[in-house]
C-alpha cells in the first residue's frame, strides 16, 4: 500500500498520501469563511498539490488485473459545476489527467453552471488552455447538474462518457475496469467505489466496498449493506456488484445507450432525484447497474449545500421527486406521498414525454424492480399497529430521523406534521421504524443515545413495547428502560420514572388484530 501515482518525492508536503490538513489557530478564521463559501474546508483544499498522491489500497487481486487497453472504447470526462473552488475543480481535472491510460482519455469537458466567482472566467480559460484535452463549455444561464450535464454530453465525442463531480480525486487504475465492464455489455452503467474525501480536512479514507446503493420511502439515496445473496452471486472479489440505485455524482455510461434509454428528464431542475431517476430506468428498462470494486475514485461528501436554489429548496426538490414516482414507481409511489402527505395535488409538470418513453422501451414495472433488483427493502405492509409522528405531548417534540440514515442516533425537533423525517411506523414485530430503520439500543449504561439500524426482526435490542392505553411509555424491552425526551437534539434511555419526558403517543393506531394493508 503504496503512495501511488507520484512517487515518493514530497510525501512530507501537506496532503500528500491522502492525509488531512489541520488548520492552525492563526487561520481558523479565514478557514471558516471559506467553509461558509462552498460548505467544506476550502483553505485545506487550497494547502493540497493538484497532484498530490494518494493510498491505493486496492485488494491484490485488482492490482494483478491485465486489461486489453487497446481494445477498451475510449471515454469523455463529464465535469459540472455551479461556483466550484477552484482547487477542488482542479485536482478533479489533475487526478484525471494523472491517472488516465492517455489512449482512454478523449477529453475532459468542464460545463459552467453559470458561476459568478471571478477566477472560474479567463483565468481558467487561461489555465486550461494549456491543458490539451480539457475544453470549458459555459451554461448561458442557471441550468442545474441535470441539463448541465445534457449540454456537456452533447459535446462529447467518444463512445462512452464518465461524469464525475467537481471535488473528486481519481485514484490509481480507476478509469480501465470501467470502460471494461460496458466493453463485455454495453447495458451495464459502471460506477467506481466511492472513497471519502473529508469535507474537514481532506483526508482521503479508502472505502471498504461493502455498501451498495439503495432509497428509502422519502426517495433519499441511502448506502445499504451488500447482501449475502449478492456476495454469493459473484464469483470473485473483483466482480462488479449490482446496485438498486447509484449515488449520482460519479459513473460511466456507454453514449448511445445513454441516448437509446433517454438521457435524462430535462424537467428536472439544479439537484436531486436524478440519480434515482436514471437507477429505475436502468433496471426497469433491461439494463444493469454496477458498483466496481478495483475502480476507486474520492468524493468531498458535504452535510449542507453552498449554492441557491431560485426556485426553493423544498419546491424544487419535491417537484423532482414527484416526477420520478409518478413516471416509475406505479402503486407503490403511495409510500411516498404517505410520507409526504402535503405533496398530495402538489403540481409537477408535464410528465408525458417521459411516460411514452416508459412505454417505447418497453420498461417492466416497478413491482418487478423491488421483487428483483432490491428484494430486501423495507415495505411498510400488514404489520403495522402504529404510525405517523410520533409525539412527546410535554415538549411539544415529535422523534426526528434529522434527515440522516443507518447509524446516526435518533433525533426530536419541534412536531411539524409534514412526516418526512417525522413519518414513523409501530410494527407487530414491536419495532419502532424511521427512515426505514429501526430504533436500536445496544448500550448497557442508561442515558446514552438511540440509533438507527437496519431492521433484523429478532426482537432483542430492537424490540419495544408501548401501548396506548395506560401510561404511553416506550420501553426498550432488553433493559427495561425507557426512551425519553432527554434535553439535546436525540432522545436517550432512562430508568422508567413515569415523567412527562417518558410518555409517547403515535398520530395514528389500529387495533392490533386489524392490521391494516396499505
Ligand atoms: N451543480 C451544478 N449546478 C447546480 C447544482 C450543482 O452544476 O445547480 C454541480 C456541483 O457543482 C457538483 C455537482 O453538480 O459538481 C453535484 O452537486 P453536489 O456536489 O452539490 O451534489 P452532492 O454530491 O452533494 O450530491
Ligand atoms: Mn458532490
Amino acid at each position: 500500500m503504496g503512495a501511488a501515482g507520484q512517487g515518493l518525492f514530497g510525501l512530507s508536503e501537506p496532503g500528500e498520501n491522502g492525509r488531512g490538513v489541520i488548520v492552525p489557530p492563526e487561520y481558523q478564521e479565514e478557514s471558516r469563511k471559506l467553509f461558509q463559501r462552498n460548505r467544506f474546508n476550502q483553505w485545506a483544499s487550497d494547502r493540497i498539490s493538484l497532484h498530490r498522491s494518494l493510498p491505493d489500497a486496492r485488494i491484490l487481486e485488482c492490482s494483478s488485473l491485465k486489461y486489453p487497453i487497446h481494445k477498451l472504447p475510449q471515454t469523455s470526462v463529464i465535469i459540472v459545476f455551479h461556483n466550484e473552488a477552484w482547487s477542488t475543480l482542479l485536482r478533479t481535472v489533475h487526478s484525471v489527467l494523472d491517472r488516465s491510460p492517455p489512449e482512454l482519455l478523449r477529453e475532459i469537458i468542464l460545463v459552467d453552471d453559470s458561476s459568478d466567482h471571478e477566477e472560474l472566467h479567463s483565468t481558467l480559460e487561461k489555465y486550461v488552455a494549456k491543458l490539451s484535452k480539457v475544453k470549458i463549455v459555459r451554461n448561458k444561464a442557471r441550468e442545474g447538474l441535470i441539463r448541465s450535464r445534457l449540454n456537456g454530453f452533447a459535446h462529447a465525442t467518444s463512445p462512452t462518457v464518465t461524469f464525475l463531480d467537481a471535488h473528486c480525486e481519481a485514484n490509481v487504475g480507476w478509469l480501465e475496469p470501467l470502460l471494461y465492464r460496458i466493453m463485455q455489455n454495453r447495458t451495464i452503467v459502471v460506477c467506481p467505489e466511492i472513497d471519502v474525501i473529508s469535507d474537514e480536512t481532506f483526508e482521503y479514507t479508502y472505502s471498504s466496498g461493502n455498501v451498495r446503493g439503495s432509497f428509502n420511502w422519502n426517495l433519499n439515496f441511502r448506502w445499504k449493506a451488500v447482501p449475502e445473496y449478492e456476495n454469493k452471486r459473484r464469483a470473485a472479489r473483483t466482480d462488479g456488484i449490482r446496485s438498486p440505485t447509484m449515488a449520482g455524482g460519479l459513473f460511466t455510461i456507454h453514449s448511445q445507450y445513454f441516448k437509446d434509454i433517454g438521457l435524462y428528464d430535462k424537467q428536472m431542475e439544479i439537484w436531486g432525484g436524478e440519480n434515482l431517476e436514471l437507477s429505475f430506468r436502468i433496471w426497469q428498462c433491461g439494463g444493469q447497474l454496477e458498483i466496481i470494486p478495483c475502480s476507486h475514485v474520492g468524493h468531498v461528501f458535504r452535510k449542507s449545500q453552498p449554492y441557491s436554489f431560485p426556485k426553493g429548496t423544498g419546491e424544487t426538490l419535491s417537484k423532482n421527486l414527484q416526477r420520478v414516482a409518478e413516471v416509475w414507481m406505479d402503486g407503490y409511489k403511495r409510500y411516498f406521498y404517505k410520507r409526504q402527505p402535503h405533496l398530495k395535488g402538489h403540481p409537477f409538470g408535464d410528465i408525458s414525454k417521459r411516460l411514452e418513453l416508459r412505454k417505447k422501451l418497453k420498461c417492466k414495472n416497478f413491482d418487478w424492480y423491488i421483487k428483483n433488483v432490491v428484494p430486501e427493502i423495507f415495505l411498510p405492509n400488514s404489520s403495522i399497529i402504529a404510525r405517523g409522528e410520533l409525539r412527546n405531548p410535554a415538549s411539544g417534540d415529535c422523534i426526528d430521523s434529522l434527515g440522516a440514515g443507518e447509524h446516526a442516533y435518533i433525533g426530536i425537533y419541534k412536531c411539524h406534521k409534514q412526516m418526512g423525517n417525522q413519518y414513523l411506523v409501530y410494527t407487530k414485530n414491536e419495532e419502532i421504524i424511521v427512515d426505514d430503520n429501526c430504533f436500536d439500543y445496544a448500550n448497557s449504561q442508561p442515558s446514552s443515545k438511540v440509533k438507527m439500524l437496519d431492521c433484523h426482526s429478532m426482537k432483542g435490542n430492537q424490540q419495544w413495547l408501548h401501548t396506548k392505553v395506560g401510561i404511553s411509555h416506550m420501553r426498550h424491552a432488553p433493559t427495561g428502560w425507557c426512551l425519553d425526551r432527554g434535553k439535546e437534539q436525540f432522545v436517550v434511555l432512562n430508568p422508567c420514572n413515569n415523567g412527562p419526558s417518558q410518555k409517547w403517543l403515535f398520530s395514528e393506531y389500529v387495533e392490533r388484530d386489524k392490521a391494516p394493508q396499505i
